[in-house]
C-alpha cells in the first residue's frame, strides 16, 4: 500500500505515516497468517497482539459520537465513501462528474490478460506507450464488449490479431475504450497510445518531475499510462522496453529481472525487464532519469544471490546506508519468521523528494519519498532510524502479502519486525498513541468509513488512516 507522508514533524512515529494504527479482525487475520510457516507461533503472537487493541476498543467506545450524528457530517460532504443507506440519496452524476461506485454491481471480468508487453519511447515533448496484450475470455465462446478503462490518453492505433481496427470497431470516450465485437476466444491486442509526463501534474501514472520520469499506479494510475482493464483482478505478466535518451536519462528501471541493455542511434538507448510473476497493473512502475545507486546483495536461505539497489539522486546517497541495513534486515526477517524468501534476482529500491504517496511497493521496484528512507548520524535521531527501519520493512514485506487487501496483515508484519529488532513494549506504545491521535478522531469525523464500504466515488479517497492501517 502506499504511504502518505505526514505533515508532523515531530514524532518518529508520525514521520513513519500511517503505519500500524490498528490490526484486524482477529479472525481475518489468524485465516491469513495460518497460509504461512510458522504459524503457530505467529497466531499466538497475534493473539497477544490483538488482545489490548480490543479492550481498548471497547473502553472508547463512549468517546464516538453517536451513529446519526456521523451520518448527518457525511450527508453534508457526501465525500468519497457512502454506506449503503446514504447511497439512495445521492444526486444523479452530471457530465463529467466521477459516478458512485457500488459493491453490490461488482462483476468478474469478462476477460483476463495473460501476458502484457509495454514499450515506453520517453520524450520530452511526449511519450509513446506500445502495449501488446493477450486477452482470453472468461468464458469460452463469449465474445461481449472488451471495455479498457484510459484517462488523459492519446490514441494512435489499435490492432486486433495484427489487424488495424477500424472506427466502427471500437468506442472512444474520456475515460473508456470499448472493443465492440472481439472475436470469441483468445487474441492479440496492440493499441499505441501517446502520453505526456511532463504535463502530468496529478502524479498518477507516468510523470516528470525534477528531471526524472516516475510512476504511481496505485489506486487507478496505470489507466493514465495505456488503455488497460484497470482493477486488481485482472493479473499478468509483463515485460517491459525502456527506450530514452542515454545523458538525460542513464538509469532505466522497472519491475522483476534486467534482461539485457544496450545502446540505440541517436544518443539513446534502451532496457529489457521483464517481471516472472503475475501481478496487478498498480503494482506497475517505471523509474528512468539521473540516479545513483548504493550495492549490495543478500544471500537467501536457499543459497540465491540477490542485488541490492537504492538509487538516489548523487546527493543523497550518502544517507542511504541505514536503509540498506534496513532492508537485508527485513529480507533475513521474514526467512526466520515468516519462512518467506525473496523471489527475484534483483530488488531496486528508488528515493526522489518528489515522490506523492511516500512509499509504494511496486514488485521489486518500492518507490519512497526520500524524506522517509534518508538518513545521516548528524542530524536523525533514535526515532527516525526506527521509522526507516519499519516503512522499508513494510514495503518488503508486501513482495508475499500484497494487494491492498492485505494491508491489515502487511502492517502487522511490520510491528512484528520492528518489535523484533528493538523493543516490543515501545513499538506497542507507539503504535496505540497513533491510533489514539489519527484513527480515532477520523472514525469521529467526516472521513469516516466501514471497514469495507458499500460504494465509493474516487478510489483515491479510501487512502485514509483507516485503510491504511487495517
Ligand atoms: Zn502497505
Amino acid at each position: 500500500m502506499a504511504r502518505f507522508v505526514l505533515p508532523s514533524k515531530t514524532l518518529a512515529f508520525s514521520k513513519r505515516s500511517l503505519l500500524g494504527l490498528i490490526s484486524p479482525v482477529p479472525l481475518q487475520l489468524n485465516c491469513s497468517v495460518n497460509c504461512f510457516q510458522n504459524t503457530a507461533k505467529s497466531t499466538i503472537r497475534l493473539r497477544h497482539f490483538l488482545a489490548p487493541e480490543v479492550n481498548l476498543r471497547r473502553k472508547c467506545c463512549p468517546l464516538f459520537p453517536s451513529v446519526s450524528r456521523i451520518k448527518q457530517v457525511k450527508k453534508r460532504l457526501i465525500c468519497s465513501v457512502a454506506t449503503e443507506d446514504l447511497a439512495k440519496e445521492v444526486q444523479e452524476p452530471k457530465m463529467e462528474t466521477p459516478k458512485e461506485i457500488f459493491l453490490k454491481d461488482y462483476k468478474m471480468p469478462d476477460y483476463y490478460f495473460d501476458t502484457v508487453a509495454l514499450k515506453f519511447a520517453l520524450g520530452e515533448e511526449s511519450t509513446i506507450v506500445t502495449s501488446k496484450i493477450y486477452v482470453f475470455p472468461r468464458v469460452e465462446g463469449s465474445s461481449a464488449p472488451l471495455v479498457l478503462d484510459g484517462q488523459d490518453l492519446s490514441l494512435i492505433s489499435i490492432q486486433l490479431n495484427g489487424k488495424a481496427l477500424k472506427e466502427e470497431d471500437y468506442r472512444l470516450d474520456a475515460r473508456h475504450l470499448t472493443i465492440l465485437s472481439p472475436p470469441s476466444g483468445r487474441y492479440d491486442l496492440e493499441i499505441v497510445t501517446e502520453i505526456y509526463p511532463q504535463n502530468n501534474t496529478s502524479l498518477e501514472g507516468l510523470y516528470k518531475s525534477s528531471g526524472n520520469f516516475c510512476t504511481q499506479c496505485e489506486a487507478e494510475g496505470f489507466r493514465k499510462i495505456t488503455f488497460y482493464q484497470d482493477r486488481p483482478d485482472i493479473m499478468a505478466k509483463y515485460t517491459v522496453r525502456i527506450e530514452a535518451d542515454k545523458s538525460l536519462y542513464p538509469v532505466l528501471l522497472s519491475n522483476g529481472n534486467l534482461l539485457e541493455e544496450g545502446d540505440l542511434e541517436n544518443g539513446k538507448h534502451y532496457a529489457d525487464w521483464e517481471d516472472p510473476f503475475k501481478k496487478p497493473c498498480y503494482l506497475f512502475a517505471l523509474v528512468a532519469g539521473q540516479l545513483q545507486s548504493r550495492d549490495d546483495t543478500f544471500t537467501t536461505r536457499s543459497g540465491r544471490k540477490v542485488s541490492l539497489r537504492i538509487w538516489t539522486p548523487a546527493d543523497d546517497l550518502p544517507k542511504t546506508a541505514h536503509a540498506m541495513y534496513s532492508l537485508k534486515a527485513a529480507m533475513k526477517w521474514d526467512e526466520d519468521v515468516f519462512g518467506l524468501e525473496y523471489d527475484l534476482d534483483l530488488f531496486n529500491i528508488v528515493a526522489v523528494p518528489d515522490f506523492n504517496m511516500g512509499a509504494m511497493e511496486n514488485k521489486s521496484l518500492n518507490i519512497f519519498n526520500s524524506k522517509l528512507v534518508l538518513a545521516s548520524p548528524e542530524t536523525a535521531s533514535d526515532a527516525d532510524y526506527a521509522a526507516i527501519l519499519g516503512v522499508i520493512g513494510h514495503e518488503y514485506f508486501h513482495n508475499w502479502t500484497g494487494n491492498s487487501l492485505k494491508e491489515g496483515l502487511t502492517v502487522f508484519r511490520d510491528q512484528e519486525f520492528s518489535s523484533d529488532m528493538g523493543s516490543r513494549t515501545v513499538k506497542r506504545v507507539a503504535d496505540v498513541s497513533k491510533l489514539r491521535n489519527y484513527q480515532f478522531p477520523q472514525d469521529a469525523g467526516p472521513m469516516a468509513h466501514p471497514v469495507r464500504p458499500h460504494s465509493y466515488i474516487k478510489m483515491d479517497n479510501f487512502y485514509t488512516g483507516k485503510f491504511l492501517s487495517i
